[in-house]
């Protein structure tokens, strides 16, 4: 169980993250949604330990996580603009969380390929990442954020810069993992319909503030705003 306490996140006279608290629940799927500019990273990056909050607090599982190193939280990512290391084979990028934690050689290999087989990319893992498509370079950042078996994973748009068809796959792809895994995901989109098919529950941010939580269709059917209802209605 995941809890979010009064967490603020100032840069300079800006406050990117104001006073947001969420509990999220064991195996939940959470979306965060908003405009751009809302805080939505900002609230992954601080969730990661990317980001150390002005004020607030993270509890995971009851540990008090708030300014624990992202490497001691286990915590799996995918970024917004990821990019794999382009000199690293397919097995190297899956493997490098591994390789920091000091696990020998065999044992990654073993990890790696069934963090790929996870994804539907076994035999892909001597491929250099120029060598694969963007949702198999996606679907790369996604087994390399599971190969450590995480107790959250956090995505921030991964398929934002994929073409429809490919991005309706990886939604299924996704959602497949995440009840194949049992695994807990804060998954970060601008897109109300994203959020609407994937989540559980969908958080609205603006301005660094929390608008409402709650499941899909409340959303719908009792917006908490004016903006809530307008943002929602945006993609009808
Ligand atoms: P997008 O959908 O465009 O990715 P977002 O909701 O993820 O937007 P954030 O990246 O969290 O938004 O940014 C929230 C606010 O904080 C923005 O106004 C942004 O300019 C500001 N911000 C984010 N990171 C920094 C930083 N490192 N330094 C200064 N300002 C920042
Ligand atoms: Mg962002």
């Amino acid at each position: 169980r995941i809890s979010v306490r009064g967490l603020d996140k100032a840069f300079g006279t800006l406050k990117a993250v104001d006073d947001v608290s969420i509990d999220i629940a064991p195996g939940e799927f959470l979306a965060l949604l908003g405009p751009s500019g809302s805080g939505k990273s900002t609230v992954l990056m601080m969730l990661a330990g990317f980001e150390v909050p002005t004020a607030g607090q993270i509890l995971i599982d009851g540990q008090d996580c708030t300014r624990l190193l992202p490497q001691k939280r286990n915590i799996g990512m995918v970024f917004q603009h990821y990019s794999l290391f382009p000199h690293l084979s397919v097995f190297d990028n899956v493997a490098f969380p591994l390789k920091m934690r000091g696990i020998g050689r065999v044992e990654r290999r073993r990890q790696a390929a069934a963090a790929l087989e996870v994804v539907r990319l076994q035999g892909y893992g001597d491929r250099m990442p120029a060598q694969l498509s963007g949702g198999q370079r996606q679907r790369v950042a996604l087994a390399r954020a599971i190969v450590y078996k995480p107790r959250l994973l956090l995505m921030d748009e991964p398929l934002s810069a994929l073409d429809k068809n490919l991005r309706e796959e990886m939604q299924l792809e996704i959602k497949r993992l995440h009840s194949d895994l049992g695994i807990t995901v804060v998954f970060v989109t601008h897109d109300q319909g994203e959020a609407l098919t994937m989540a559980d529950r969908i958080a609205i941010l603006r301005g660094g503030r929390i608008q409402q939580i709650s499941p899909a269709r409340e959303l719908y059917e009792r917006p908490a705003n004016l903006f809530a209802a307008g943002f929602i209605g945006e993609m009808n």
